[in-house]
């Protein structure tokens, strides 16, 4: 079989594979660029993303919204190609989006096929050359970029020598866009970190990350089906407590809904260092202490003959709190079943009429709906992960280019990288930029 030599060799056509190729591709049309993919059909991941809308990015992106290497790296790379950019890229190509709530856009189609479908017709539009069913096992560097094959060699001035499922093939810039580890069955199984530490990287340690929770205990378990805002403190030893509010959604498992999953990370991050974890939730975000044994009393002293899990879910979660509201707290009551579950694990009555509540039961009780322990056991893992934290170190990565300071030539965008961001469209909005930015210094 003859050897393939190409100009850009890009491994993994995800997002960022994809998009990679695609704004080189407008910038250096005389270039020959292919895209390598070991699945039989590329982007499985874009088609089941935002439940098969494609949550494509966020109104408001900044780096306090990822999580991983440094934020400075994060912020220039997004800063590249931010938000605006991405939805007139989207546009341009046919697929105009909307805002809904917390920011999210999505196609207007409401369907990640067009997504998919738009990016692969612009890549072939641009004669990117696409090889599905080409795994790359293994990557050598001849020399960096600079380097210069002796003449006899059937290949000139290549760089890279790739081992794929089909046969060798060469290549003088290669990009890794290999993803993370989440959703292996997809294609991205981590290999591409083996490929990343081949040519002289170093791995921050992996986790899954946007995976629901696990719990212990039986108390989950009732409340199957029951969403609710609520706002999480991941308390780690010796560090800040991390607060992160959102929509939860109590299953048969544990918790998962978007709060839920944006905590996975840190436990995750925790227990990788082997530090004590708690989660605990606020049922009703944005009340203090204070402020709800002081509703608690005024309520008793305006109805005092209303039994207790009446008055519990009369109790909004938003509203003239210590503070704002946070994106994404709705102005919802706590859910009666959850009052009616809090009580009964307290063992206080849940007919009880609010004048006969206790001091001591009343303030178990505010205890309790602020802090309420979530026995976390671990997460659903990788199958049900959104994103893996971890991955390439962001020091080893030139935020100019994109390209590896480990190995010249080597380019490194999406996943596979040291970043992980919160649900809401950030992943993606870090393939688009990754890309754009690898894009440039790609054929610059
Ligand atoms: C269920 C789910 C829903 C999600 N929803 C959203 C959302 O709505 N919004 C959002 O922003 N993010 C979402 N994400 C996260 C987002 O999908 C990822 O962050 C993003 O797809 C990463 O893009 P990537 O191109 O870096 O990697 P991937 O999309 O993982 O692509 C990597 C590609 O590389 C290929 N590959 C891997 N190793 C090799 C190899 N050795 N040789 C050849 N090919 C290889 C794989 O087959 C794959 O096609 C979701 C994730 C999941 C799992």
């Amino acid at each position: 079989m003859p050897l393939l030599d190409v100009d850009i060799a890009i491994i993994g056509g995800g997002a960022a594979g994809l998009a990679t190729a695609i704004f080189a591709a407008r910038r250096a049309p005389d270039r020959s660029i292919v895209v390598l993919d070991g699945a039989k059909k590329l982007g499985a991941k874009i088609l089941v993303s935002g439940g098969g809308r494609c949550n494509v990015t966020n109104a408001v992106v900044r780096p306090a919204d990822y999580w991983g290497g440094s934020p400075n790296v994060i912020k220039r790379v997004l800063n590249a190609f931010p938000v605006a950019q991405t939805i007139a890229f989207f546009r341009e190509l046919g697929v105009p989006m909307h805002e809904e709530p917390n920011g999210k856009l999505f196609p207007d189609s409401n369907s990640a096929r067009t997504i998919l479908d738009a990016l692969l017709r612009e890549a072939a539009r641009l004669n990117v050359r696409i090889l599905t069913e080409h795994r790359v096992n293994a990557i050598d560097a001849e020399g960096g970029q600079d380097a210069r094959p002796p003449k006899e060699a059937n290949v000139s001035a290549a760089t890279f020598k790739l081992q794929t499922s089909q046969g060798p093939l060469s290549a003088r810039k290669a990009v890794l866009a290999t993803g993370g580890q989440s959703l292996p069955k997809t294609g991205s199984d981590g290999h591409g970190y083996q490929l990343a530490r081949s040519l002289g990287h170093s791995i921050v340690p992996t986790t899954p990350a946007l995976a629901p929770l696990v719990l212990d205990g039986h108390f989950h378990a009732g409340l199957t089906g029951i969403a609710q805002d609520v706002e999480l403190t991941v308390k780690v030893e010796g560090a800040k407590p991390v607060r992160l509010t959102g929509a939860m959604l109590w299953t048969h498992f544990g918790v998962s809904g978007p709060v839920a999953m944006n905590a996975s990370r840190h436990w995750h991050r925790a227990r990788l260092e082997s530090k004590p974890v708690h989660i605990s939730a606020n049922m009703l975000p944005g009340k203090t202490f204070e402020s709800l044994d002081a509703r608690l009393i005024a309520l008793a002293a305006q109805q005092p003959k209303t039994v207790l899990h009446n008055a519990l879910s009369s109790l909004q979660v938003s509203g003239s709190q210590a503070r704002p509201a946070s994106p994404g707290v709705a102005q919802t009551a706590l859910p009666a079943r959850v009052a009616v579950a809090i009580l009964e694990h307290l063992g206080i009555g849940t007919q009880i009429p609010l004048a006969h509540l206790g001091r001591d039961q009343r303030r178990k009780l505010v205890h309790a709906l602020l802090e309420w322990p979530l026995p976390v056991r671990d997460s659903r893992g990788y199958s049900f992960a959104e994103a893996t934290a971890g991955g390439v170190s962001l020091n080893e990565i030139d935020p100019a280019t994109m390209e590896s300071r480990k190995c010249p030539g080597l380019f490194l965008v999406g996943e596979v990288l040291d970043v992980d961001g919160r649900i809401g469209g950030f992943n993606f909005q870090w393939a688009w930029s990754s890309a754009k930015v690898a894009a440039e210094g790609l054929t610059g």
